[in-house]
């Protein structure tokens, strides 16, 4: 575990998000998915936002993608020192092989070497005795 997690803040299970966080535990990443107009969302909600059906089940993805956007913060504003001890850190929008985009962090290389449209695999962290957080590393191919 990394020591720089021991203090940051844990994301809280919910009812909802409760299958996306086991899978992340178990080292996938899992979207909620709607069989009616076959769409998978990132962030779990009763229903599917984009037909309104409530029937959704859970897929495994890939892990693989592209950095969509990123920034580098690198100074809190709010002096948090759990936050700041962690600067640099890359957090980005990373585009999905199956389509949909989560913010998360890139790992695994300098903040300089991150580049828009580099390919990415998933990772987990683990912060917590349940949860383990999904971030990015660059895809390395196996040529
Ligand atoms: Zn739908």
């Amino acid at each position: 575990m990394d020591p720089l997690n021991e203090s940051l803040p844990v994301p809280m299970m919910t009812v909802l998000s409760r299958k996306f966080w086991e899978a992340a535990k178990q080292r996938k990443l899992a979207f909620q998915y709607c069989s009616k107009c076959d769409m998978l969302q990132a962030y779990p909600k009763p229903c599917c936002s984009e037909c309104g059906g409530e029937e959704l089940s859970w897929k495994e993805l890939s892990g693989e993608g592209t950095v969509y956007s990123y920034t580098v913060p690198r100074q809190v504003i709010d002096n948090s020192p759990v936050f700041a001890k962690g600067l640099p850190f890359v957090v980005a929008i990373v585009q999905l092989r199956e389509g949909p985009r989560l913010i998360s962090n890139i790992v695994g290389l300098p903040p300089e070497e991150v580049k828009i449209g580099m390919k990415v695999m998933v990772t987990f962290e683990d912060v917590s005795s349940e949860i383990a957080l999904p971030k990015f590393r660059p895809l390395v191919s196996e040529s």
